[in-house]
């Protein structure tokens, strides 16, 4: 018997009636009959209404505490769909992420998984039961307090647990129907990919492509498990993410975030160590940065702009303002009014000329680049965030996404 890891996102579980449908799709999987173990997200808005509810409450932050609420979200929806399955005579089992052995590291809201012990999980499998877990959690095994693993976390938790578990197969349910070769709402036009590698999907989730967290990309990775994005709602074929694709795209997809902002630090000198000593305490401030660009150098100083999440804009404006007047710089300044499009292909490895077409088509329709990153497989550029639309539909027509795409 194979066993099957499945995830349901929010949008699947967002009320009564799709919790039932979820149920029913479950149970249509265990009579296969396989194995399933079933991770699920928090009904619907359920994690942003109760972030809502906290700020509401208190304007000071409380990393515990936040975890304790933001957890409960998922354990409303497991004892539910548990409930669901149980009514159709299957039966079925819930448990925490803490249940479920996920140990993760300290750092609350933005917890690792160092290990899972599966031992429950197994128990229930073996008795013959669904298992429920809630996603997005685990614990401590040192405070021995809830953690969560950060947003759209449950796609770790499904990946992770199929990867202990050995599992034969990871289905993540959601409400589109896969991956695209664009954010479909901002390209009507944009394709459903049949098949992506992880190598690929890591680069366009951490390029804003929201339909799978990075984290758990890299779980599929590392331990060689495929990952089938599918639809909650039909029952046709997804986006497979695995290691080798039948083709080799040169450019697989487009991906856009407009969740960071730029910090721009003026004429700091030009010597050894002002990088380190910028970049050190946003480091200790927690703070992830993702594109740094330095100017070059003239009269003996340079411009270094950086960009970091939005959530994280408030700390790093005041580190950085800090270490700015401790080596003199010139000052600070803040864009948060900007996004990022990222193309993104394994055949960029080894086709020339790809960053020069970007570059061209962003330029015939007059949109300033103002940074610029790579990676042997990605190309990004920082623009102004009202261009974003375009900017990816520009890109996508002219790369052929919308097709023919370019291969
Ligand atoms: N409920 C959490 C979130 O909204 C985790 C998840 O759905 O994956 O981010
Ligand atoms: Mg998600």
């Amino acid at each position: 018997m194979a066993l099957v890891v499945q995830k349901y996102g929010g949008t699947s579980v967002a009320d009564a009636d799709r919790i039932c449908s979820v149920a029913r799709r479950i149970v249509d999987t265990y009579s296969e009959p396989n194995d399933v173990v079933a991770v699920v997200s928090a009904m619907g808005t359920g994690t942003d209404d109760l972030i809502a509810l906290a700020e509401a409450v208190s304007d000071r932050s409380h990393p515990r505490e936040m975890d304790m609420l933001l957890t409960a979200g998922e354990r409303v929806t497991m004892a539910l769909v548990a409930m669901a399955i149980q009514d159709l005579g299957v039966p079925a089992t819930s448990l925490t992420g803490s249940q479920a052995g996920i140990l993760t590291t300290g750092r609350h809201g933005r917890a690792e998984i160092v290990e899972i012990r599966a031992n429950r999980v197994r128990e229930g499998l073996d008795e013959g039961k669904v298992v429920i877990v809630a996603g997005f959690q685990g614990v401590d095994p040192d405070s021995k307090d809830v953690t969560t693993l950060g947003r759209g976390g449950s796609d770790a938790t499904a990946v992770a647990l199929a990867a202990a578990l050995s599992a034969d197969r990871c289905e993540i349910y959601t409400d589109v129907d896969g991956v695209f070769t664009a954010d479909p709402r901002v390209v009507p036009g944009a394709l459903k990919i049949d098949e992506v590698s992880f190598e690929e999907m890591l680069e366009l989730a951490s390029g804003g492509a929201g339909v799978l967290m990075p984290r758990s990309v890299e779980f599929g990775r590392r331990f060689g498990i495929p990952i089938h994005v599918r639809s909650s709602f039909h029952d046709g074929e997804g986006t497979w993410v695995k290691e080798e694709t039948m083709e080799q795209a040169v450019v697989r997809g487009i991906a856009h975030d407009i969740s960071e902002a730029k910090l721009t630090v003026y004429r700091v000198p030009d010597t050894p160590g002002v990088a380190a000593s910028l970049f050190e305490p946003l480091a200790d401030a927690g703070v992830t940065i993702d594109m740094i660009v330095q100017n070059v150098s003239q009269e003996g100083s340079t411009d270094i702009s950086f960009t970091v999440p939005l959530a994280m804009l408030d700390v790093a404006e005041e580190v950085t303002k800090t270490v700015a007047e401790d080596v003199n710089a010139g000052g600070v300044s803040t864009d948060r009014e900007i996004a990022k499009v990222s193309i993104v292909g394994i055949g960029m490895k080894t086709e020339s000329g790809i960053a020069s077409r970007m570059f061209r088509i962003l330029a015939d329709h007059d949109i300033n680049i103002q940074m610029i990153s790579t990676s042997p497989i990605r190309i990004s550029c920082v623009i102004a965030e009202d261009r974003v639309s375009e900017a990816v539909s520009a890109l996508h027509a002219g790369l052929e996404l919308d097709g023919e795409a370019l291969q």
